[in-house]
């Protein structure tokens, strides 16, 4: 018997693992995470977060406080823009607004804020619902067979191992994962393309940048390529640096033989000036990679975040791409665990999530070459989708998802869309549409997280009731929320059209919050056909 036996073990405790502990503890699922470092991340990294990861921050409770932390270290909306030099000024804005033109689509909006800010929240959180984490701790070895996975761990102070046994593992361990290198599995896409380095400094600059909406700020001149990003108040900030010399021609290796005299010199140079103190305080090296995990999953071994695709920071999706992992999987894993979902539930995270890290990986690598790396440039570059598409608009299309075979969506097999066009069709994001609720304004988002929800329309009796036939549904919770009743209002009357259902019909929201079915109208209303969306969607033999 092993040391310790646990439901579900988490190799990794940054930002994606930490995130999965969270999400399994919203789903009453216990978890062990063990991480090598001694705490929390140290280095500001990923700070740029998406609606979508703000979305999934709000259903376990912990948008208010990301946002006040936002608040406390960074320009709220601020842009994301090219220099020549800081002193010299913008000659290009990306975004001139984080969140302009997007903020219809989310009862939340994008904000920035450190990986060192917000990983202290997601651990906070992560115990409070029961999650264990051990830092200073390392998995080193593994193993699995047809009943569960096996480890061994070791405490890095004391150097006491002992043994795990869980039934599934994820392996969020980052881009250098031993788990998946262990698994065989492996990487594919651009490769490595340049040894990259994060600077951090201390410099006044509030003179040049208070007052300016500016978050991140790319730097290109015949000297080197990389970006700024700023910290309230403006005292200090980290300069990347992708690579140095005529861009054209550039060197990729900025990493090799660095010493604090270049790191010096590449800040004045980047900030255009050589007038203002500078001190170096910490510099962080780094690959920019863009590379797609060949597969997601090895038998009961699931890999999540930089393990499974790792990108350039250009876009700032890398970590949010993780995020998102983790919401596909836990509730998975929570109802095959339960005895809900039969375990080929399991095996539609590959299909829903290879194909959207495989899209954002891409991206992420246009993004780079087309602002960073001209030299790179040529042909197979996939040109740029936008923004909100890829953080909202991602689409799933698997055995979790009844698929609508219309004349017009069938064989779509589209990665992405704009999120205000999916109007509900199955396998796209539920909508987000501003309800009341006994007075209180509530977004449709704010009604799921945990259980499959049915979204009724004002007219759908016949499916509320439907619902309700217990005698008739399978042995899993489902939340009915009728337009009109319970003192949910929908005072826009736009629910129905944004679901792209009549006032009579309903929509099957997965707790991930997405659409997984729907009926436009209330005919052939039935339990039946409830229970029937549901055990396909479960993967599970109508009993
Ligand atoms: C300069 C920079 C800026 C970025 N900006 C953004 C941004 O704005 N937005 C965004 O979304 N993303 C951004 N990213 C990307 C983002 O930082 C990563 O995608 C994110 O950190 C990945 O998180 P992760 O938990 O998957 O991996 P990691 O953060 O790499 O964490 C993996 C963890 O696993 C631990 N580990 C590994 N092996 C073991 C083992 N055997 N036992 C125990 N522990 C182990 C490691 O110690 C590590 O802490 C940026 C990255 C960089 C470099």
């Amino acid at each position: 018997m092993a040391d310790i036996e646990v439901p579900i073990f988490i190799v990794g405790g940054s930002l994606v693992g930490l995130s999965t502990a969270m999400l399994l503890g919203h789903h009453d699922v216990r978890s062990l995470a063990v991480e090598y470092h001694h705490g929390t991340a140290i280095h500001p990294r990923a700070a740029q977060t998406s609606q979508r990861t703000m979305e999934i921050f709000r259903q376990v409770g912990l948008e208010q406080i990301v946002r006040q932390k936002s608040e406390e270290q960074y320009v709220q909306d601020g842009g994301v823009l090219a220099v020549e030099t800081l002193v010299g000024g913008p000659i290009a804005h990306y975004i001139a607004d984080l969140n302009e033109g997007v903020r219809d689509v989310s009862p939340t909006a994008r904000v920035f804020l450190s990986q060192d800010a917000l990983e202290p929240q997601l651990r906070k959180r992560a115990e409070e619902l029961g999650a264990e984490l051990r830092f200073a701790t390392e998995m080193v070895s593994l193993e699995q067979d047809a009943h569960g996975v096996g480890a061994v761990i070791r405490e890095r102070d004391s150097g006491q191992t002992q043994t795990v046994r869980a039934q599934y593992m994820v392996a969020a361990d980052g881009a250098r994962s031993r788990v998946r290198e262990r698994l065989g599995i492996r990487m594919l896409g651009h490769g490595t393309f340049s040894k990259s380095i994060t600077i951090y400094f201390r410099a006044h600059l509030a003179p040049i940048v208070e007052g300016q909406k500016w978050s991140v700020v790319y730097v290109l001149n015949p000297q080197l390529s990389g970006f700024f990003r700023f910290e309230k108040p403006f005292d200090k900030a980290f300069l990347g640096v992708f690579t140095v010399g005529n861009p054209e021609h550039p060197v990729m290796d900025v990493s090799t033989g660095l010493t604090e005299q270049r790191s010096l010199e590449l800040v004045r140079t980047a900030l255009g000036t050589d007038r203002i103190p500078i001190t170096i305080e910490n510099v962080m090296h780094w690959e920019a990679s863009a590379n797609m995990a060949e597969r997601l999953q090895d038998g009961r071994v699931f890999l999540a975040g930089d393990a499974a695709h790792v990108m350039p920071p250009n876009g700032g999706f890398g970590g949010n791409t993780g995020v998102q992992d983790a919401h596909n999987l836990a509730w998975k894993l929570a109802l095959v665990l339960k005895g809900v979902a039969g375990p080929a539930l399991l095996s539609t995270y590959g299909p829903e999530r290879h194909p959207v890290g495989a899209f954002t990986v891409e991206q992420a690598y246009s993004r780079y070459v087309l602002r960073t790396a001209p030299n790179m440039s040529g042909d197979g570059l996939q040109p740029l989708a936008p923004d909100l598409n890829i953080e909202m608009g991602y689409v799933y299309h698997s055995d979790a998802i009844v698929a609508e075979h219309t004349p017009e969506d069938h064989n779509d097999s589209r990665v992405h869309e704009n999120p205000r066009e999916s109007k509900g069709r199955p396998g796209t994001r539920a909508p987000h549409v501003w309800l009341q609720r006994r007075g209180e304004q509530i977004s449709t988002l704010d009604l799921f997280g945990r259980n499959f929800s049915l979204l009724v329309g004002p007219d759908g009796n016949a499916w509320t009731e439907a619902a309700r036939d217990r005698s008739d549904m399978l042995d899993i919770d489902l939340d009915v929320h009728k337009i009109g009743e319970n003192g949910l209002t929908d005072p826009s009357g736009g629910f129905p059209a944004a679901y792209g259902i009549t006032p009579t019909g309903a929509a099957l929201v997965r707790p991930d919050g997405f659409v997984a079915w729907r009926a436009k109208t209330g005919d052939g209303a039935s339990a039946g056909r409830i229970k029937s969306a549901l055990a396909t969607l479960l993967r599970q033999p109508i009993r």
